[in-house]
């Protein structure tokens, strides 16, 4: 079938999903008195209330600080899932102005009242998606509540993003992640929460991985 992908191979599974304990938004370098606190409506269906820390997992430290900061869904402050991940997340040229290392250099946590979303950004090491000159992002994930044949989560087959996900605000995108909504929640084709029980995979050049936590 076109678009679709042989999953990644165990001899990927160490790459992909180690150090999952250690994607925790929590870092040591920031008191909890410097946590904020959300306003009693942060989300009014038109924008998100979110905030954001990254920090630097080569050298250990906090790039960015976590500030509140309001995303919207429409307008010309809107951007779409599809070009955050290809001209933000996945920029080959960034440099972190704090740490000077690249994005895969980094660990960012969008902290919301429902939970936090972690995005990692790593180099894909083992193998290479095809269609990167095409400017392609794949999709994947991997179930964390399913059994674990080899001891890994088992991940799905890698799809193209389809136009439709490409096009999706980045800001809604938060507010799906977030929500605990039966009707807004996911499901995965193993009949678990999309956004509650898998790891999310998003994969270019560089691979970004998404954890939710509640
Ligand atoms: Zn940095
Ligand atoms: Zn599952």
């Amino acid at each position: 079938m076109k678009g679709v992908e042989k999953a990644p191979t165990s001899r990927d599974n160490g790459s992909e999903v180690t150090a999952i304990q250690q994607q925790n938004c929590e870092t040591p370098k920031e008191p909890q008195s410097q946590k904020e606190e959300f306003p009693p409506a942060p989300s009014d269906h038109q924008s998100i209330l979110v905030s954001l820390s990254s920090r630097s997992v080569w050298k250990g430290t906090v790039c960015e600080r976590s500030h509140l900061f309001r995303i919207k869904y429409y307008g010309s402050f809107n951007k779409s899932l599809g070009l955050f991940l290809r001209d933000h997340l996945f920029d080959q040229g960034y440099r972190c102005r704090s740490c000077e290392m690249p994005s895969e250099a980094h660990v960012h946590c969008y902290t919301h009242r429902q939970g936090s979303l972690t995005i990692s950004v790593k180099k894909l090491q083992d193998y290479l998606l095809p269609g990167e000159k095409e400017g392609k992002i794949w999709m994947w994930h991997r179930c964390l509540r399913c059994p674990r044949p080899d001891s890994f989560p088992p991940a799905t087959l890698r799809v193209v993003m389809s136009d439709a996900a490409w096009g999706l605000s980045f800001g809604k995108f938060l507010e799906l992640s977030f929500s605990n909504h039966a009707a807004a929640s996911r499901v995965a084709c193993c009949g678990h929460s999309l956004h509650r029980d898998c790891l999310r995979f998003y994969g270019y050049f560089l691979l970004a991985k998404l954890l939710k936590r509640v």
